[in-house]
């Protein structure tokens, strides 16, 4: 039926299109009065027609829709509105328009954006890439973004930018004196008239309709005058998308409710979540109905349901073509900036209806639109409202006006913000001139702050916010609330310069709203301290300190802008302050006031304690007091104007009570006494000291304990704070003291920790003085000492420094402006990145309190400081004396950690020093100090010590500083005659007597450096005061120490440093033990004596290395060639135990990993049509497909191999019951981990004894050899064929064929065909040759393991030859390394093992598929046979290898005795070098540039030439016409010299390898030619055309009959003819594969990825685009789309690639995140940094710091080779059992 009805208005369309005429239909419409009517009319009568989106319209359906709406529906608009032909008449009125200056472009998901960090008004400021690469920003420090889709580029916006706004292309063209006509000159002026009357008139009507269409909430009747004249009626079941639920469940609902596959319901889910809605169903109303009913049904049960209209056909058309208008709108306005502006105008003006604007209308109906319909229209509001500078205004308080309604629409909506109208308040409000306007008219800043408050209206009695009581909804509000701190952000980001009064107004008003926010999160979330029982329940508190996160930087903001008007300053000051007191009055209420008194001081407090009563950590009002109370110490307004501030209103306790109570919780969590009360509030202390809150928490509280300290006596101040620790008693009564130390151990290590952390509390008041404001310091000096305390922890890297900074609004940290005068910068190498570290000079501002340091970070600190300076700079070039009183003599206090000299006070905290001098911290540190000297004491700790000593030089440095800058008479700080004075600390002498006892107390010995500081500086201010009364000068070099302290100190160094070192021993011995442990309990004790992994299995090295010196060409091939039969021993890893390797003792085995590998591929497309039935016996030239394998060198009995092995398998079927998912390795498959090295292995490499020495028979010539071979062969031939016929199948095992009766041709004298080999090898040793040749045969045909398939051996055969392949190539490519002497041990082992085992492996296969095998190699080079390969399809290399394996199988039947198996070696060497010599002829191709100048120079030519040249000629005989002609043989003999040497090398390594024959020394240099060299190893003649000339007779029918095959014709004459698809004519030399070409810049690369489409879902743009780094294919990973099911899984894009491309592993670059991903099979994976760096030597994985990233080359070469050395499986398997949670990823669908 669908079809039916489609058809009919089709054809019914066709005769319009004949018969209309847009321009005749424009003029109609022109006369009437209204446009509105006809207008209307004509839509209503086609757009129902021409717009079905009915299933299953296919491309050709598609197309011929766009051209009816084009035709039918535009084209009349057009000539109306531009009253000639439109094409043109556009062009036209684009050659007039100025030219935007603006850029505008409107950003796709992914694309690159970039902000210049030095210009940008604010990180939101953004240039497109071409705007940026044509902007002076491209020199700047820069940082680039993926733009998450919409936002729009800023080039072009002055106010966007400090300077450079244009780039090249926006650069207005008449310089600046236009530019201000610019603004003012209305555009529309400059066109005609006429065509604005008409621009009114066609916008209104259409913007109307659309606005209409898109708006209009009826489903099955449209607006009056759109009714169609003929209605059908069919409907839509229309399904919108929702961010609740998920793809599975819509697919699954799908497929239940409309009755569609799998694939469709992908499709549906895909386009639902794109476009925001999709019909899944067409049809009558009915079964319309029922679809939605079902999907309703399915989705409802455990949320809300997902929204399903059913909707007339008609509704969808005409809002399908709104949309289309409005784009078509957008295309007509990028043509003229006066349309635009026309259009500006027309959207704004008043509608008939109450002063409701178009836009309006559009931005009220956001929330109830679907996701295509708002980024259409949000696009066409970029494009226009945003792009006109005056209805840019306009619309922003529009905006503004309606922002209340528009957040609770999206507040209730449920689509992502970036799909909100909301979103555009990035574009508006960070526009300071409209911000500042909108904060007036609007008073916006309040607008925001109110309605925020009013979205959380759930509050507690005293009206806090309580999101403890959240609901699950209201939490999900709150998520989405936030985004308005957000908009609050922007309207602030950049602050004022100029005030007017109603800013000020609007700005206090502002203010005035977030005290209120403010006030109702003061107190939230108070705490109560468990005893007895741990509490029940986790409190929520992640709500709260999200909020106080977010609030941070708007905190800091409004504290800037404060600062920039000293009215608004002191007014904010003075309502923050009755905010705050308002809150405070009742701190006191009904608490009878309790008097402490102390060192002859009292006062009066009230009782409360931390840990009995409540306590908050959220005290945002007494923070913004405490900012705001510095500002007016900065701004020195309080200095100034000291009557105007309500100073005097201030109680300093009262200000001091919170801020204390809060320090006083941390101190008392750390001390332990809040165990019970569970994770939630350690985690609100970790956050309250974090980076992310700090500023505007623990750093704010300090600073108000300084502003309270400041203004009180400080006895009273810190009896006070000795109160609040509830340390008051221990100080200040003998008795209770003695209480204390005689309590419980827990107690008293609890009150230890408190006093050690009040102590340290003291010390940062005073302290910390690099807050501007507080001390008198620059504001980049507080950074800078920042730094220098990280660094002083290690040396960081630039990130982590970052990372470890607080950011202000526009995310800077202000790093870059002075790390470099503190740290120098260390690049990194290949691996790791780089670092700054910090210059030695800056070593002297460490302070060991820097209040920002954690305990751990402190003792890290002390560790490698005091590290530093022993090794550091020696006494004579220590600091002079502003470091510190007389720190340049002696080595003992020179290494005290002594405090840095700080900045002064600003005069508002000046006082605070006399905390320092107070009586009652006097008699603090005497108490202390008294302890100490009571050894064995049980309430004094070692850092309670240090914290008094460190105050007590404070107190000095801080006299020294005074009495050097001041004259006599204004001193007030007198802190050395204290601490001299008797009595200073009641009852036991002066503090100074004191610290001269401590110096030499044995049990001080850490603290002696710096109380020996300490000493000297008291006598250094005593000879200063002396002097100023004396006049006299003093030395600063007073007594120096004895040497030998110096000397007792070494000691104790070094033996320190040999603990350490032992220690460190002990540790690695532990961990070493442990991983073997793991492996196998029983040889423990073994394992524990030194290993040495690499050494002991590595027998062939010296093998090689012993018989370097015999003299004489060594030869490995052949009857001359020098056999090593050593003996080798070998070790067992297992059980240490030492083995012969021998044929008949126990078997040994080495760890091996076979896998496919397409990295010597030459035709990446024939890799993937390799079958499992595919003939194995030819390998093409082209590599396609190889089977790899690789060893760690580990070798073990097989029998302790086969024991471990058992073991793994258990204990992972243990392991996979307990829970599922993947391991590193999957044992189902064989794989294991090496016991020794963790290496992942899949089987093991049986060894074998090396080769015997050569028989010292006769020497056959190759024509003897050559018909010898032929008699057998055609023996054999007729024994299989009588074979066949007697239908026997083929036995395995070796057994011959038994009973052959009767004789065809005559077999050779000798040559006994029934004969049946004897085994060589003991049973364990055949068995596990059956296991590595059954794993090669698995892996390689990915199949089950055949026992009795005749291609075994071949398989065997290939992964040897293939190995040595990869290996020759790699040794070439890594640096042109020698052939031999170069390898690793463990691959020289692996190699001599699989050659070896290859040459033996036919003992374990069938003897008689074997001696076919041969056969029918044979046949490819000089036997007569029809089955072989064409000529040019064999690797000769393969050919070679598997011919001289299998040979002996035919040649253990000769019993003759005179037969030579080394000679038959030879001749196949030399046959398949002159066949692939032959092959290199054919395939160089010389004659296309025939080099002249070479021929020149090398005039006359020696034999080589000659005989080349003749050989060619003769193959050009057989192939006429299909190979060029060449005129000189030099350079062809030169193609033929580096085409055959990769053959030759690998031709000597097999033979090496096979033969254990050492190489000649040549072989082992990198330098010099080695074609010499190697002929003469491989016994060859080193004019290798010799092999050629001197056996012509029998060489040329060979060749004759190789070059005549039909088949060598076709491919020569297909390659010059452009090559199809298929095999390729390979050329030698074979290029060595490379991964594709990175671009240098990284965003170009995300640039071209973000234009990259997903090749299913058509335009879609791919979230995840990943290239292949191994064939450069763009891949649109982790996404449903590009699924493929395969085996009934369904894989991501990169795996099933993966599969194809890398025959399982793949190798890909995740563009957008900038991450390396490796995948191995179908469930591994991991992600390997990328090889993009920034230029701090880092990676950005993720992309999250946005530095600009350049590839590194080094880093590109080390992923590169880790791929051609087939390492990626490896590197896998390490990270996964590195990293556990790599396992949990799904692999599979990325
Ligand atoms: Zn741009
Ligand atoms: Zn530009
Ligand atoms: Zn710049
Ligand atoms: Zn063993
Ligand atoms: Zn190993
Ligand atoms: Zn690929
Ligand atoms: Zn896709």
């Amino acid at each position: 039926m669908a079809d039916a009805s489609d058809r009919d208005p089709t054809s019914a369309l066709c005769a319009e299109f004949l018969s209309f005429s847009a321009r005749d239909t424009a003029s109609t419409w022109l006369l009437s009065l209204d446009l509105a009517t006809p207008l209307y009319a004509h839509l209503a009568r086609l757009v129902p027609h021409l717009l079905r989106e009915g299933q299953g319209a296919g491309l050709r359906e598609e197309q011929r829709e766009e051209l009816g709406i084009q035709l039918l529906l535009l084209a009349p608009l057009e000539w109306l509105l531009l009253g000639k032909e439109p094409s043109a008449a556009l062009a036209a009125l684009k050659e007039a328009n100025r030219g935007s200056t603006l850029c505008g472009h409107v950003f796709r998901v992914g694309e690159p954006t970039y902000s210049c960090r030095e210009c940008a008004a604010d990180s939101t400021c953004v240039l497109c890439m071409n705007c940026f690469l044509g902007s002076v920003h491209k020199d700047h420090r820069y940082r680039m973004t993926t733009s998450g889709g919409g936002g729009f580029c800023d080039c072009g916006d002055s106010e966007a930018w400090k300077q450079g706004p244009f780039c090249s292309s926006h650069l207005p063209q008449d310089q600046d004196q236009d530019q201000d006509q610019d603004q003012d000159q209305d555009p529309v002026q400059s066109l005609d008239p006429d065509l604005v009357f008409r621009a009114f008139r066609v916008f209104r009507a259409v913007l109307k309709y659309a606005v209409d269409m898109l708006t209009w909430d009826q489903e099955d009747s449209l607006p009056p005058g759109l009714e169609p004249p003929d209605k059908d009626d069919t409907f839509y079941c229309m399904l919108f998308n929702d961010e609740v639920h998920t793809y599975e469940q819509v697919i699954y609902t799908l497929q239940k409710a409309v009755n569609c596959n799998q694939k469709e319901a992908v499709s549906f889910a895909t386009a639902v979540d794109r476009e925001g809605r999709t019909s899944v169903r067409f049809g009558d109303f009915q079964s319309c109905e029922q679809a939605k009913s079902v999907i309703v049904r399915n989705t409802g049960r455990q949320s809300k349901p997902l929204k399903v209209q059913v909707m007339h056909s008609t509704v969808v058309a005409h809002q399908v073509f709104a949309l289309k208008s409005l784009s078509w709108i957008s295309q007509v306005i990028s043509c003229s900036d006066g349309l635009r502006r026309v259009l500006c105008s027309v959207a704004l003006e008043a509608g008939p209806g109450p002063d409701v604007t178009l836009v309006d209308r559009l931005m009220l109906n956001d929330s109830k639109m679907w996701k295509g319909a708002r980024s259409v229209y949000h696009q066409l509001l970029m494009n226009s409202l945003l792009m006109d500078p005056q209805y840019k205004k306009v619309f922003a308080l529009r905006f503004a006006q309606n922002y209340e309604r528009l957040q609770s629409d999206f507040v209730k909506d449920d689509h992502d913000r970036e799909f909100s109208i909301t979103d555009l308040s990035v574009q508006i409000f960070t526009v300071p001139s409209l911000a500042r306007i909108l904060m007036v008219e609007q008073n916006l800043m309040t607008v925001i702050i109110r309605t925020f408050l009013d979205h959380l209206r759930h509050r507690d009695l005293q009206g806090r916010f309580q999101f403890d009581r959240y609901t699950a909804q209201q939490a999900f509000k709150f998520g989405r609330v936030q985004s308005l701190i957000q908009d609050l952000k922007y309207v602030l980001i950049s602050r004022t310069s100029v005030w007017s009064d109603d800013l000020r107004i609007k700005f206090l008003d502002g203010f005035e709203a977030f005290l209120e926010l403010l006030r109702c999160m003061q107190g939230m979330d108070a705490v109560v301290r468990q005893v007895g029982q741990h509490i029940e329940m986790e409190p929520e508190w992640e709500a709260a300190f999200t909020l106080q996160m977010k609030l941070t930087t708007i905190t800091t903001m409004i504290q800037d802008w404060t600062r920039t008007d000293e009215r608004v300053l002191m007014e904010s000051y003075r309502r923050c302050l009755s905010a705050l007191s308002q809150g405070l009055s009742g701190l006191a209420d009904g608490e009878q006031p309790i008097s402490l008194s102390l060192a002859g001081h009292m006062v009066e407090t009230f009782r409360y304690q931390v840990s009995q009563d409540k306590v908050s950590i959220h005290l945002p009002l007494c923070r913004m007091l405490a900012g705001l109370h510095v500002l007016l110490s900065r701004t020195e307004v309080a200095a100034r104007f000291p009557e105007q501030l309500p100073l005097g209103e201030l109680s300093p306790p009262l200000l001091l009570e919170l801020p204390l109570r809060c320090l006083v919780l941390c101190a008392q969590v750390h001390a332990g006494m809040w165990r019970r009360n569970g994770f939630s509030l350690i985690n609100q202390i970790y956050y309250y000291h974090n980076v992310k809150c700090r500023v505007e928490m623990f750093d704010k509280d300090l600073i108000m304990l300084q502003v309270a300290a400041s203004m009180m006596d400080p006895n009273h101040f810190l009896m006070i704070v000795l109160s609040r620790f509830e340390l008051f008693h221990i100080f200040s009564s003998v008795d209770s003291r003695k209480r204390f130390r005689e309590s419980n151990k827990d107690l008293l290590q609890q009150n230890n920790t408190l006093i050690e952390e009040m102590l340290h509390l003291i010390i940062m008041v005073i302290g910390e003085r690099f807050v501007p404001g507080v001390g008198q310091v620059e504001p980049l000096e507080e950074v800078r000492r920042e730094i220098v305390h990280h660094l002083c922890v290690r040396p960081m890297a630039h990130s982590e420094l970052v990372k470890a900074l607080p950011e202000n609004g526009n995310k800077e940290t202000g790093l870059e402006r002075v790390i470099d005068s503190v740290a120098s910068f260390r690049k990194p190498g290949v691996t790791g990145r780089g670092l700054y570290e910090l210059k030695p000079e800056w070593n002297k501002h460490f302070n060991l309190y820097f209040h920002h340091y954690s305990r751990a970070d402190q003792s890290k600190a002390k560790e490698a400081q005091r590290k530093s300076r022993q090794s550091g700079p020696g006494p004579g070039s220590s600091p002079g004396p502003s470091s510190g009183p007389g720190p340049s003599s002696g080595p003992g206090p020179e290494a005290a950690l002594v405090p840095p000299v700080p900045p002064p006070f600003c005069p508002l905290f000046a006082s605070l020093v006399n905390v320092l001098q107070s009586d009652v911290l006097l008699s603090l540190e005497a108490s202390v100090l008294q302890w100490a000297s009571e050894p064995g004491s049980a309430g004094f700790t070692e850092s309670m010590l240090q914290r008094v000593l460190h105050l007590i030089a404070m107190g000095l440095i801080e006299e020294k500083q005074q009495l050097e800058s001041n004259s006599e008479d204004e001193l007030t700080f007198n802190y050395s005659i204290k601490i001299q004075k008797l009595g200073s600390c009641g009852s036991c002498g002066s503090l100074l007597a004191l610290l001269e006892t401590l110096h030499n107390a044995p049990h001080l010995e850490l603290h002696k450096d710096m109380i020996g500081w300490i000493l000297k500086a008291v006598s250094y201010i005593k000879s200063w005061r002396q002097r100023s009364v004396s006049g006299s000068s003093v030395s600063l070099n007073s007594a120096p120490d004895p040497d030998d302290k110096v000397r007792e100190r070494d000691k104790a160094e070094r033996k320190r440093k040999a603990e350490m070192a032992r220690l460190r021993r002990e540790k690695v011995m532990a961990q070493m033990s442990a991983m073997q442990k793991h492996f196998i309990n029983e040889n423990k004790e073994l394992f524990e004596q030194s290993l040495e992994p690499e050494s002991a299995p590595c027998s062939s090295a010296t093998e090689l290395h012993r018989c370097q010196d015999s003299p004489g060409a060594r030869v490995c091939v052949g009857p001359g060639r020098v056999g090593v039969a050593s003996v080798s021993h070998v070790t067992c890893i297992l059980c240490q135990e030492e083995q012969e390797v021998r044929a008949q003792g126990r078997a040994m085995v080495l760890a091996a990993f076979v896998q496919r590998s397409t990295v010597l591929s030459q035709n990446r497309q024939s890799s993937c049509s390799q079958s499992q039935s595919r003939d194995v016996l030819f390998m093409s030239p082209e590599l396609a497909l190889g089977i790899h394998t690789a060893s760690c060198g580990h070798i073990m009995h097989a029998t302790c191999w086969q024991r471990y092995f058992e073991a793994v398998q258990q204990k992972e079927q243990r392991r996979q019951q307990r829970l599922r998912g993947h391991t590193s390795f999957d044992v189902e498959n064989g794989e294991f981990l090496c016991p020794l090295c963790e290496c992942l292995s899949n089987t093991v490499i049986p060894l074998l004894p090396p080769a015997t020495a050569p028989a010292t028979s006769a020497v056959q010539s190759l024509d003897t050899w050559m018909s010898a071979t032929n008699l057998q062969l055609a023996a054999l031939r007729c024994n299989s064929g009588k074979f066949k016929l007697s239908n026997k199948p083929d036995e395995a095992e070796g057994a011959g064929p038994d009973e052959a009766e009767g004789a065809g041709p005559a077999a050779p004298e000798g040559f006994d065909l029934d004969f049946v080999p004897e085994s060589m090898f003991c049973s364990s040793l055949s068995e596990m040759m059956s296991t590595f040749s059954l794993t090669v045969y698995k892996v390689g045909l990915k199949t089950n393991p055949n026992e009795s398939d005749s291609r075994l051996s071949p398989l065997s055969w290939s992964t040897c030859c293939f190995s040595i392949q990869a290996t020759e190539r790699l040794l070439l490519d890594d640096g042109e390394k020698p052939l031999f002497g170069s390898l690793p041990c463990r691959q020289e082992e692996c190699l001599s093992a699989l050659c070896r085992f290859s040459s033996h492996c036919w003992t374990v296969a069938s003897l008689s598929s074997v001696q076919q095998h041969f056969t029918r190699l044979c046949s490819a080079l000089f036997s007569d046979s029809q089955d072989a390969p064409c000529f040019l399809d064999i690797d000769m290399f393969h050919l070679l290898v598997y011919s001289v394996l299998s040979y002996s199988a035919v040649q253990a039947l000769d019993q003759s005795g005179r037969s030579s198996t080394d000679s038959a070696h030879l001749h196949l060497l030399h046959l398949a070098t002159v066949a692939h010599l032959v092959q290199v002829l054919l395939s160089c191709g010389v004659g296309d540039n025939t080099n002249s100048e070479g021929a020149m120079e090398h005039d006359g030519g020696g034999a080589e030439e000659h005989l080349t040249l003749e050989l060619y000629r003769l193959i050009q005989t057989h192939l006429h016409s299909a190979l060029p002609a060449v005129a000189c043989g030099w350079q062809l003999w030169r193609c033929v010299k580096a085409a055959l040497l990769p053959f030759l090398r690998c031709a000597a390594m097999f033979f090496h390898f096979l033969n254990s024959t050492a190489p000649p020394a040549d072989l082992l240099l990198s330098d010099g030619d080695q074609w010499e060299a190697l002929c003469s190893y491989l016994s060859l003649p080193s004019n290798l055309l010799l092999l050629y000339s001197q056996h012509r007779p029998l060489l040329e029918p060979l060749i004759h009959r190789w070059c005549s095959d039909p088949r060598v014709q076709q491919r020569m004459s297909r390659s010059e003819s452009g090559s199809r698809s298929g095999s390729v004519l390979v050329r030698f030399p074979r290029e060595s594969n490379h991964l594709v070409d990175l671009p240098q810049d990284y965003s170009v690369l995300i640039n071209q990825a973000s234009s990259f489409t997903c090749p299913r879902s058509s335009g879609d743009q791919a979230r995840a685009p990943t290239l292949c780094l191994v064939c450069g294919t763009l891949l649109c990973s982790q996404s449903y789309c590009c699924q493929t099911e395969l085996d009934g899984d369904d894989l991501g894009a990169c795996t099933f690639h993966a599969l194809t491309c890398g025959a399982g592993a793949g190798l890909f670059f995740r563009v957008r995140e900038c991450q390396v991903l490796f995948v191995a099979g179908k469930t591994k994976g991991c992600f390997y940094p990328p090889p993009y760096l920034d230029d701090y030597g880092e990676t950005d994985q993720g992309l999250k710091r946005g530095n600009p990233l350049k590839l590194c080359a080094e880093r590109y070469q080390k992923i590169q080779r880790l791929w051609r050395q087939h390492a990626l499986a490896e590197v896998i398997a390490h990270a996964q059992e590195a990293n556990q949670t790599l396992a949990a990823i799904d692999w599979q669908h990325l």
